[in-house]
């Protein structure tokens, strides 16, 4: 199998030590075989080719712990339809593309015959994780479901343990305990279907707040706000408010209290499953999560800079899970970039200055995600992270916290698995070389 030379690059090893200057980074059979001083190419002799990458950056391949709609199958821990597939390797792709070599899908549903499809179509590394408890099945089936199918139902969680699944999750959810999806998916289509009204994912989240909440409750109801946010959605006069809190609080709470009985289920069956449980970290979860963080399994506190949390609270919350050695992850979510959901850094950057964050992830973001090497740029130029650091949140660190996602990858180390990725020191998110298990499959920033 080919032998190729990384010529000449820095070097950033997801360990957390400090950038290495000028190495060569030699590949032969997939694995990582030596990182040495720079020395002139002719001295390598025969290899099969020699990558120039002097003024580039070595890492090692991100590996991320929150992806949706990564995998052929149901989308999302509500047992949404499922993407086309093209529209699913268009997500990988774009994850490919952004430096991952290595995503966890935390859809929930999938089964193992349709991830090794996905593994087939596409060179990115998909690994499974399930959300197919009894109490998570019901709240997916109570709040969406119409991606279910007799196979996925009887795809439970303990045989996706059996067949690889590497975790239990994404367990509860933006779309089953009145979250994200509630904000982008669900309460848009309903109000533009009784009104065809237009509305955008951050006036549906005025409108779920006044009726029930950030923690999502019927006696959170505020009739001032949600007269103040009918008005702000520009649908004063279309819908009264007796409408919309019935709208609301009929996507909402349904599945609510099952999905949070689901946490708690699901944490028992990871901890006899003998795997980490993702759990969706907000406010309205929060107290089940912090209970669960108090048993003995391992917890992936997912996304926890979610857009639902105060940011004190945020805090507060995350350095309790810490301390109760939880994982805490959090999520590039469209911080940067669509800004559909959220409202800037200042969370994720709170997240990182305090040295809560252990692991980064996407999340899904309504499909707008941003690339955790953008999102990790922006941060270091911030001053609120340093880079190799924030480098290991998305390499070592995921791969220590879920020790079957990425065995062996996750450090450019000798005898590691080659999944490098090339980049631009000056601006991270533009990644142009991509490899994997030793095989280059981006060049000059395009599928190779
Ligand atoms: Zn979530």
């Amino acid at each position: 199998m080919a032998t190729t030379v990384l010529h000449g690059c820095d070097l950033v090893d997801g360990t957390g030590a400090e950038p290495r200057h000028g190495v060569d980074i030699v590949v032969r059979e997939g694995t990582i075989r030596e990182i040495v001083p720079t020395r002139p190419a002719e001295t390598y002799g025969t290899v099969d080719e020699i990558l120039e990458a002097a003024g580039e950056l070595a890492i090692p391949g991100l590996i991320n712990n929150h992806t949706h709609g990564t995998a052929y199958g149901p989308l999302f821990p509500s047992g949404h339809e499922a993407l086309p597939p093209e529209q699913v390797r268009a997500n990988l792709d774009r994850h490919l593309l952004e430096g991952t070599t290595t995503v966890l899908c935390v859809d929930g549903f999938v089964t193992a015959e349709a991830l090794a499809r996905t593994n087939d179509d596409h060179p990115l590394t998909v690994k499974l994780a399930s959300c197919n408890t009894p109490a998570c099945l019901e709240a997916a089936t109570i709040a969406d479901g119409g991606g279910l199918t007799d196979e996925t139902r009887a795809f439970t969680a303990r045989q996706a343990v059996e067949a690889g699944a590497v975790a239990l999750g994404e367990i509860g959810a933006g779309h089953t305990l009145g979250g994200g999806g509630a904000s982008y998916m669900y309460i848009p289509a309903e109000v533009a279907r009784r009104t065809t009204v237009t509305i955008t994912p951050r006036q549906a989240d005025a409108l779920k707040v006044a009726v029930l909440g950030r923690h999502i409750s019927a006696s959170s109801f505020d009739k001032d706000a949600v007269e103040e946010a009918l008005e702000a959605a520009g649908l004063a006069g279309k819908l009264s408010v007796a409408e919309i809190r019935e709208i609301v609080s009929g996507i909402v709470l349904p599945a609510f209290d099952i999905a949070l009985q689901g946490l708690t289920e699901a944490a028992e069956y990871a901890r006899r499953a003998d795997v980490p449980v993702l759990v969706h970290n907000a406010a309205a979860s929060m107290t089940q999560v912090a209970a669960i963080a108090k048993t003995e399994v391992p917890l992936i506190a997912g996304h926890s800079n979610h857009t639902s949390f105060e940011l004190r609270e945020a805090l507060e919350h995350a350095e309790q899970l810490k301390e109760l050695g939880a994982t805490v992850d959090v999520s590039t979510l469209d911080t940067f970039g669509a800004q559909r959901l959220t409202s800037g850094p200042d969370l994720l950057y709170a997240m990182f200055e305090s040295g809560l964050a252990d692991t980064i992830s996407t999340d899904y973001a309504g499909g707008h995600h941003d690339p955790i090497l953008l999102a990790i740029d922006h941060a270091a130029k911030a001053g609120v992270v340093r880079l190799p650091a924030a480098i290991a949140m998305a390499t070592a660190h995921v791969a220590d916290a879920i020790p079957g996602v990425a065995p062996g990858r996750g450090r450019v180390l000798p005898g590691a698995v080659a999944d490098l990725v090339l980049t631009d020191p000056a601006e991270l998110a533009r990644v142009r070389t991509v490899i994997i298990g030793g095989e280059i499959v981006v060049r000059d920033g395009a599928r190779a």
